[in-house]
């Protein structure tokens, strides 16, 4: 399995073929008849709410790195191998803000197929947790140059852009919290 669309057999190196069964197109070796499949990539991330203000405020990362550098999303990425998606998020938060947080207090607030980018599907989990489950300052860690709690609002008065497949999550979080 691949996340990207194959172009060449992982075992034997010859260029594949593409057939059609399932009514979807494959990606099959020629050579030695394996089916290259290409699925999406399973990704959890954490939204924590912080409700010690007026109106709860988001923990989000600007990104560091492509794609969408600059951009403000909630801190997420790939599950490792074995790794729960609880488990996954908590260890994303951590890597990217220093906040850290028992996977067990993370409630899940959906799960969705994100549009690919370069061909590369993929599927997230999303959580959220309570600030007061939390333990940290937000530092700004691996793959982000900033980290911070924002409003709706605060963000909104902003000059700054939140990549967009994450804003609908930043405003479901901080709503849930109302
Ligand atoms: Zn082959």
């Amino acid at each position: 399995m691949v996340s990207r669309p194959p172009t060449f057999c992982p075992d034997c190196a010859t260029r594949l073929e593409t057939v059609t069964f399932d009514e979807r197109e494959r990606r099959r070796c020629p050579n030695c008849e394996t089916v290259v499949w290409h699925n999406p990539v399973p990704c959890a991330g954490v939204a924590v709410v912080d409700r010690s203000g007026r109106d709860p405020a988001v923990l989000c990362v600007e990104r560091g790195v492509p794609p969408g550098v600059g951009e403000w999303t909630i801190p997420g990425g790939h599950m490792e191998i074995g790794e729960e998606p609880a488990t996954a998020a908590a260890r994303e938060l951590e890597e990217e803000t220093g906040v850290a947080v028992d996977p067990a207090d993370l409630e899940i607030l959906s799960a969705s197929a994100m549009p690919p980018r370069e061909g590369k599907h993929v599927v997230t989990v999303h959580y959220v947790a309570a600030r007061a489950d939390t333990a940290g300052e937000p530092v700004a860690d691996s793959d982000a140059t900033d980290a911070r709690f924002w409003t709706p609002a605060e963000f909104d008065a902003s000059a700054e852009t939140f990549r967009p497949v994450h804003e609908r999550r930043f405003r479901e979080a901080a709503a849930l919290f109302e």
